[in-house]
């Protein structure tokens, strides 16, 4: 007999697509704009991946036509410097979206810098006033990450009304945002964290399972309902028992992917997703600096 196998959520060609939608929308509205959009990824200190993700993002503005304004300061910068950097970037004209590469060096306070960033120009969408406007339901700069979540469900039209929810992980970056978009979504939402007892019947009950926590494989097989839909939205470097580094998410695909009838991949389902909103969510500012 045939094992069953969930159906992968893919986000690369989702994001690919919203790529060349953007780059589209791009020249018709340069055309009035008369600049190009422009996005500022800042980023301290020499943290391998987040040097990584940088790279990933100022390529991806370069594919659609967006300039990138991006600095990179030394591990010592101070919060002064930075914050004097920001508000800068919020008078320069030619700058639509500016973003703090998380994690920051430990002397620093990462939400006291976000909250430097004008709320039009919060490209991340972790601003408190794009936060409470998420909150109440307003019309916002919406969290990458979680917003990608969405947007891939979306495509492939999981339906999310009156559907049992469950995010596993309360980070500000992902897993509260997440909770709020899919309760905005007439989904039945649970959020579960590290003090959760029972989670993996917590876990079984969803339809959609959002594993955020950081811990490698940490959703198995035995936690899914069957038919669910998972999306994983860790990004983890191992080393595997070959030696090998690779990047796997917080799920255990081989014992999932045969329970659940969606699944992201990873890498390929959420991180590329990410990285498309921000565009997106920088395009967004550039129409609106127009108005
Ligand atoms: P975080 O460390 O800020 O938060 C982790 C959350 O997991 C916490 O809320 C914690 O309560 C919860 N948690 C920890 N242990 C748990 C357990 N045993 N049971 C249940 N919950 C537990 O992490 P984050 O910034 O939210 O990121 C989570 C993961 O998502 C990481 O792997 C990160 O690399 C990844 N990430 C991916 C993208 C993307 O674009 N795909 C973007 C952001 C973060």
């Amino acid at each position: 007999m045939e094992t069953k196998t969930a159906k992968l959520l893919d986000g690369k060609a989702l994001a690919s697509q919203i790529h060349q939608e953007l780059t589209t929308k791009i020249q018709e509205l340069q055309t009035q704009i008369a600049r190009p959009p422009g996005l500022a990824v800042l980023m301290v200190g020499d943290n391998p991946a987040s040097a990584a993700y940088v790279r990933n993002k100022e390529k991806a503005c370069q594919l659609v036509g967006i300039a990138s304004y991006g600095q990179h300061f030394p591990q010592d910068t101070t919060q002064a410097e930075l914050e004097a950097v920001i508000h800068e970037l919020n008078q320069d004209s030619r700058v639509d979206g500016i973003l703090v590469q998380l994690p920051l060096p430990s002397h620093l306070d990462a939400v006291a810098l976000l909250h430097e960033i004008h709320p039009d120009k919060d490209a991340d969408g972790l601003h408190a006033v794009n936060l409470g406007r998420l909150v109440r339901g307003e019309p916002g700069l919406r969290s990458c990450t979680p917003f990608g979540v969405m947007r891939l469900l979306q495509e492939y039209n999981i339906p999310l009304r009156g559907k049992q929810a469950v995010v596993v992980g309360r980070s500000i970056l992902v897993g509260k945002p997440m909770a709020l978009m899919l309760l905005a979504a007439d989904a039945t939402v649970t959020i579960a964290h590290s003090h959760t007892q029972n989670l993996g019947a917590i876990a079984k009950n969803a339809d959609i399972l959002i594993a955020a926590t950081g811990i490698p494989g940490m959703i198995t097989g035995d936690m899914v309902k069957p038919g669910a839909v998972v999306v994983d939205v860790g990004i983890n470097r191992i080393t595997d028992s070959q030696g090998k580094s690779r990047l796997v998410g917080d799920v255990d695909f081989d014992s999932v992917a045969p329970v659940a009838d969606y699944l992201t991949p990873v890498p390929g389902g959420v991180g590329p997703m990410t990285v498309a909103i921000l565009l997106q969510n920088t395009v967004k500012s550039y129409q609106k600096s127009q108005e």
